[in-house]
Formats: C-alpha cells, structure tokens, sequence
C-alpha cells in the first residue's frame, strides 16, 4: 500500500508548536479511521540530539529500538498510536554521515557527489523507507523556513511531489500571526513572507495554519489567501490553547482534518473525538489536586523535562486530580536541614527526582531523597533520581560514608554505580563496549530492556501483577551488584531486575508510603489515554499524602 504524505513545514519563528500540530493531525486522522506514521527531519547537523545539552534543545526523547531523537516524537508518540524507530528522526547530520560512507565505499562510482541530487536522494530514501502499510505518512521537516541548514530538506520535499504523484503529497506551512497591541490587529506580512520563501524553492502550500492568540477574522484570511495564492478555506487559526490535548480538537473545530482529507482525496467518515474530548473534560475539571516537587538542575527550561511533565499530567488524569508540578533547583537545597525543608515543603505532596548528567545538583538532590526517606513522602526517582536515592541510602543507611557514582568521584573508595564496560543489546544482536574514553553518542545503555518484577512490590502492584515489563534506557552508569548484600540487609530492596543480564532496574524501600526508583524511563511511554503504571502509583500516593496532612 503506497502512503500519502503530508510535509508540515514552519515559518517566522521557531517554537510555533509544529510538532504538535503535526501530533494532532496525526490524531485527527486516526479518529477518522486511517493508519498513521510520523517522521521528523532535523536540519542541523549533529548526528542525533544524544550530544545535545537539555538547555539547548530540551528533552531527548528515546524510541524502543534505542535511538535518541527530538523531543516532538514524542508529542507523536503521545498523540498517536504509530511506533517510532530510528528511521523515525534524521537530521542533516545523520544524512550526510550515510552519504559520506556510501562515497568512502565508492558506491558513486566516481561521481562527484554533490547536494542536488545526493544528498536530496538520500533524504528522499529515508522519507520512503519506512512508511510501507500505513495510509498516511505525516513529516514534520524541523526549523524555519528560510534558515540555509533547511534548503536540501525543502528541496527533496519539492521533488517528492513529483515522485510519487501530486494527488498524493500535501503541503502544510504553520505561521505566525501576531496581534501588535499598539495598531490593535493581527498583522499577516510574516505569513506573506514566509510563503513567498517557500514559493520561491518552488513549494506551494496546500494549506496554511495561523498560529494566533485569537480567532482570525475572515479579512485576514482573505488577504493571506490573496497574497499567498491559496485558497480561502485553506486557511486556518491555530489558536492557542490551555493544554495541549485540546490542540486536536481546536484544529478539528477549525475544519482542518476535513480540508485535508479531502484534498487528498481520501474518503472517511467523521473523526470519533469521544476519548479526546473525555481528556480534555478531565483536565478541565479535576476533582482535587497535589503538588510535587521536581527536583532538578534544568528547571529553567522545562522543555527539558517534556515527557516527564506530561506522564505527570497523564497520572494526575488517572487520579481524576490536577498535578501542580513545583521545580525546585537541586542547588539550592543542597546542605539544607530537615527543619528549614520541612518549613519549606509543606505543601509538597510527592518529590520526583529526575534523569540528568554531570555533577551539578547531585548533593542537592541527594538531600530531598533523604528527607523524603526519613519524612515518607512519596519519592519517584527516575534514572539518576534513582542512581542518587541509592547513594543517599548507602551513606545514611549502610554506613558507606564515600558512597558515590562514578559519573560524579571515579575515584571514590565506594562507587555504587560504576560505568559498565560491555553490554549486548536486548535482542542479543550486538555487544557493545565502552570505557572513560570512548565516543559519547550513541554509546549509551539505550532502548527498551526487558525487567522481571518482585512479587508484592511496589511496582508489581503498580504494573498490575504483571512480572515481565520493557522500558527504555538512556545511561552509562550501573548500579553495582558488589554492594547489593549490603544495601538489601540494611532494607533497600532490588525489586526489578534485568530479565538476561545481572543488572539491577528497580529499588524501593518498605517501610514508607511510596518510595520507587527506577533505570529506566516510564515517561517515555504514557500517554493520555493510556497513563503510566508507575505515574498512576506515584499520583496515587501523593493523592493519599495530600488527604492524611
Ligand atoms: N548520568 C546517569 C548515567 O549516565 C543517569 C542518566 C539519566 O538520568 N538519563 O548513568
């Protein structure tokens, strides 16, 4: 079955919300009844955004086949129900790696190997190999139109419609139409310019949608629609919303999924919205709330912790209750006493600790998972949280007073996560090495593992007596069996190990309301319709802390 596409491309300024639009097309046509499939194209140059600092290009989001992609895959993953790959994201770097190796091996055949056609070809190819057996391809191509980095990705897009025939490829362009205070109208010049930029490499946009505060009145369509050669009922508001799982039905409420069927030339009955509107009822009006307190170094950029945020919405939704989330700079609690913590969070109802990398913070948060321990707050650690709660436990409780990973003293005399120097991958199909000087991309425990639970834990229950999960990874450190007879004497039970390999996934402790931490990483894989097991726990147990105090 040969896919359709839709190319959903921006314009004006970044951070316009084009993956979520692209997300809520994705689940506009699901609702209609059609297989979906997304894929975004990144035009810088890094290989993938593994390397990249959370300041920079917030979250990394992991696939289940260990690729490490943008944060928008997983608003795809999240709005839809296609599953991702490592075909799933590629960015101008990873494209010219492949063409660069295909010259070393002399597949051009002494060619000169130039942008136009090889590296267009090559980025035609990935956009082709992987949407067999679906209805509709969705690509999101990532930056702004006009940027240079962009040019051989809307250029292979300008192509693909000849390829594969214009009744089959749709283009997109989301915009910005600002609304200036002092003339007091939205001004549609940068949507004129941004069009005319596209026009000019040779792409005609099918449609456009206006990112805007309010609803655009008819004569600003009308004139975009003039000056941009589209026509009238092509143009739509994306207004902005107060959560994002409204975007799918504002856009419907817009007509947009109707206008592209329909320009498509594919015939579906209305989209069923029930479940969506339900999520959108239960955000709208929750029955309670709780707050908890994000422990991290990136809080500034909350884009960093994306999926996390959104799991914890997707708990506070099972909960039926609002999830306040407080971010706490790990920094500043750092050597804080119990006395002035407590004074200060009060009003906190659970503490999570999430992933990270590098030394900053490590003490601050090594503190909240002791107070929470010592005060049985419900505490969440996800991959370095957890790392962390186990040195806290180590150095209080087990009387390791140099407990440490190795990530942050390499030479420390009791290093409970050390850098694990070979591993396969879960098939079993590769084995991987690494030490202290080995590349960092790429390189890390990646992907979903499989995990045998404890019977009677916390997670047991939390996963509904289930004993086998996968989850995905993305560490270098391991926690290290030498000091597990220790620590499991002392009460910090092993209660999810690797299914193949002597690697620990899961700690807890008993004689507290909810105190779990996790290898892996659960966010990558709720969804609003379908919540994380060990987010609904947590909310749960923050539900049953907020009610007692
Ligand atoms: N820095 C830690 C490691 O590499 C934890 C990584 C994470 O939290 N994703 O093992």
């Amino acid at each position: 079955m040969k896919p359709k596409y839709i190319f959903v491309t921006g314009g004006v300024i970044s951070s316009l919300g084009k993956g979520l639009a692209a997300a809520s097309l994705g689940a506009l046509l699901e609702a209609r009844g059609l297989t979906v499939g997304m894929q975004k194209l990144d035009p810088y140059l890094n290989v993938d955004p593994g390397t990249m600092s959370p300041f920079q290009h917030g979250e990394v989001f992991v696939t289940d086949d260990g690729a490490e992609t943008d944060l928008d895959l997983g608003h795809y993953e999240r709005f839809t129900h296609t599953k991702l790959s490592r075909h799933s994201n590629y960015t101008s770097g990873k494209i010219y790696d492949q063409v660069i190796s295909k010259e070393r091996r002399g597949d051009y055949l002494g060619g000169t190997v130039q942008v136009i056609p090889h590296i267009t070809n090559e980025i035609k190819s990935c956009i082709r190999q992987w949407a067999d057996n679906i209805d509709v391809a969705i690509v999101e191509i990532g930056g702004t139109v006009g940027d240079i980095e962009s040019q051989p990705f809307l250029e292979a897009i300008r192509q693909f419609r000849n390829d594969v025939g214009p009744q089959n490829v749709l283009y997109i362009h989301l915009t910005l139409v600002p609304y200036i205070k002092t003339a007091g109208e939205l001004k549609s010049k940068p949507t004129q310019h941004s069009v005319k930029e596209l026009r000019q490499i040779g792409i005609q946009p099918d449609i456009i949608l206006c990112r805007a505060d309010r609803e655009l009145p008819q004569d600003i369509k009308d004139k975009i629609s003039l000056f941009c050669n589209i026509s009238g009922d092509a143009v739509f508001t994306a207004r902005d919303v107060d959560s994002i799982y409204e975007c799918p039905l504002a856009l419907h409420e817009e007509g947009v999924d109707e206008k592209v069927v329909s320009l498509l030339n594919i015939w579906t009955g209305a989209p069923r919205l029930e479940l969506w509107r339900e999520i959108v009822r239960k955000i709208n009006e929750p029955s309670g709330e709780v707050t908890i307190g994000i422990v991290g170094k990136y809080i500034a950029l909350t884009e960093s912790y994306k999926s996390l945020n959104e799991a914890l919405t997707h708990g506070g939704i099972a909960n039926d209750v609002k999830v306040n989330l407080d971010y706490i700079d790990a920094e500043e609690i750092d050597g804080l006493s119990d006395e002035a913590m407590l004074k200060r969070f009060k009003h906190i109802d659970g503490f999570l600790i999430p992933g990270g990398f590098g030394t900053r913070g490590v003490e601050g948060k090594i503190s909240a998972a002791g107070f929470a321990r010592r005060h049985k707050i419900p505490l969440f650690g996800i991959c370095l949280g957890m790392q962390l709660m186990v040195v806290e436990f180590a150095r209080n409780e087990a009387g390791l007073k140099d407990a440490n990973s190795a990530e942050f003293d390499a030479d420390t005399k009791e290093p409970v996560f050390y850098l694990l120097k070979q591993w396969t991958s879960p098939d079993g199909s590769q084995t991987f090495t690494q030490d202290e000087n080995s590349n960092k991309g790429g390189t890390m425990r990646l992907g979903a593992h499989p995990c045998r639970l404890s019977e009677g834990s916390f997670a047991w229950q939390a996963y509904n007596h289930k004993g086998d999960i996968a989850e995905r990874h993305r560490h270098r450190y391991e926690f290290n069996n030498q000091f597990r007879a220790v620590l499991e004497e002392k009460g910090l039970n092993v209660t999810g190990t690797h299914l193949h390999h002597d690697l620990v996934e899961i700690i807890e402790i008993k004689d507290h309301p909810w105190y779990l931490g996790c290898q892996f990483h659960p966010e990558f894989t709720s969804k609003p319709m379908r919540p994380h097991p060990l987010f609904v726990a947590f909310i749960k147990a923050a539900l049953k802390k907020s009610k007692s105090s």
